[in-house]
């Protein structure tokens, strides 16, 4: 992609109720529009970083089991009065009529439609487990949508649905999920702390949220101070030590304040995930049974699991910048590299610099091409803003020399790279 060609601006009128460094520099990059309070239109830029997260979760769930199907965005309000949770959610939920006066709504979350549809299919005990996953977007009307992104009131959702025959099935399915979870920020290149967390409005007896370390954060957190430096866990095989450590949110702990706050690191958290167990509590009032190996009726035991796809996009930033702008994790970054050309004037440049393009694009490396008229340092200051891993600059001086640099951005460290060895560019990024 070429950046003259490319929808993007950096833009200086930061809006003053922007709080967040990640707020800030998303809108500065042009990766997010607001409409309107809590709804926004996603750039292209954006987009392609919420595009690779997607990637990622949808990888990572199909490789757990899961599988892939896409629910609408509107239900009707039929369905939550059956599972009584109507008056629950309470003005959080966006409720409007069609023409026929038919009361429908927005939705907040799945349980009740994935559960209707599960009925339809699946009846007997050789059908389970199941365990149904979607990538959409869901509505709440939060009191207060702040910080952009991270808690707006249109939002996109990775959400899946498990059935399992039995609760031990469904325990299981749980920490699959668990480590699904962990798995999959693992490889977005977070480092995340499981804590053990009230199900709030969708119920149930087990729960965990997977937090994001931030001073930015909403939640406050608190975990053994045993687990030690995250930073240098092996999240490969950490399954057993973050499942069984004592890591819960502030309003568990005050629950029962079982432990002394000495052994305790309290921290801020941002909230990425959140996976629950609630048994039959939706299967019960929608009547989802199986039949069983006796031929007995049954209802199915269930459990959901949610991922903030847009707000990860935030909370990545939030973890992940520094004054100059965002620094990409390389399995999320819009870009592979950037290429900034920096005479533009200059037709010997400019060849080789289109040559280096070229040859970036056959060897499908995806890359963004600054061939703009703006000044050297403008150049510099839009690539550090974007964040991509790695850049590679050419200059008049180290042309001259039959070199060019690639510099990392999370390190300013620079490599000296030969005109003619253009392979070594595959080898460094
Ligand atoms: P919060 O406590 O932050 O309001 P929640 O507990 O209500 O979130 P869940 O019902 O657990 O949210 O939803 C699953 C995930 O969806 C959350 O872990 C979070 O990452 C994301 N999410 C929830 N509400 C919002 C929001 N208003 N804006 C952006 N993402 C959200
Ligand atoms: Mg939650």
């Amino acid at each position: 992609m070429k950046l003259s060609q490319f929808f993007f601006k950096s833009r200086k009128d930061i809006p003053s109720d922007a709080a967040l460094i990640s707020h800030k520099l998303m809108i500065k990059a042009s990766m997010i529009k607001q409409i309107t309070a809590g709804i926004y239109t996603w750039l292209p830029l954006g987009l392609k970083i919420i595009k690779k997260i997607e990637n990622i979760i949808r990888k990572v769930h199909d490789k757990y089991g899961c599988q892939e199907l896409l629910m609408p965005t509107i239900q009707p309000s039929s369905l939550w009065k059956k599972s009584e949770r109507y008056n629950d959610y309470g003005p959080e939920m966006l409720k409007f009529h069609d023409r026929n006066k038919k009361e429908l709504l927005y939705g907040p979350t799945n349980e009740e439609l994935i559960t209707e549809v599960f009925k339809e299919y699946i009846n007997s005990y050789k059908d389970l487990p199941k365990n149904l996953y979607q990538i959409q977007w869901k509505f709440r009307d939060e009191i207060r949508p702040r910080f952009g992104v991270m808690r707006c009131r249109e939002f996109l959702m990775k959400d899946n649905y498990s059935f399992d025959l039995t609760k031990k099935d469904a325990e299981n399915t749980y920490n699959n999920m668990f480590k699904c979870y962990l798995e999959i920020f693992n490889n977005i290149g977070l480092k995340v702390i499981p804590v053990k967390a009230d199900p709030g409005a969708i119920g149930g007896d087990l729960s965990h949220e997977f937090h994001l370390i931030s001073q930015s954060g909403d939640n406050t957190i608190l975990y053994d101070k045993k687990l030690g430096d995250i930073n240098k866990l092996d999240y490969k095989n950490s399954f057993d030590l973050l499942r069984n450590i004592y890591s819960v949110t502030e309003d568990e702990y005050n629950k029962k304040k079982d432990l002394d706050l000495t052994k305790l690191v309290k921290t801020k958290g941002i909230e990425i995930g959140h996976i629950f167990y609630f048994g039959t509590k939706y299967s019960e009032k929608l009547n989802a049974s199986v039949l069983n190996n006796k031929g007995k009726k049954v209802y199915v035991e269930m459990g959901s699991y949610g991922i903030g796809v847009s707000r990860l996009v935030a909370a990545v930033i939030e973890s992940s910048h520094d004054d100059n702008g965002i620094i990409w994790p390389k399995n999320i970054s819009p870009f592979h590299v950037g290429l900034i050309n920096l005479n533009m004037k200059n037709v010997n440049l400019n060849k080789t610099c289109k040559k280096i393009y070229d040859f970036l694009i056959k060897n499908k490396v995806d890359v963004l091409y600054d061939d703009t008229k703006q000044t050297p340092g403008e150049k510099f200051s839009t690539m550090d803003l974007i964040g991509l891993p790695s850049q590679i600059i050419l200059g008049e001086n180290s042309f001259k020399n039959n070199y060019f640099e690639i510099k990392n951005r999370k390190n300013n460290n620079t490599i000296k790279c030969k005109i003619n060895n253009l392979k070594k560019i595959l080898e460094v990024i």
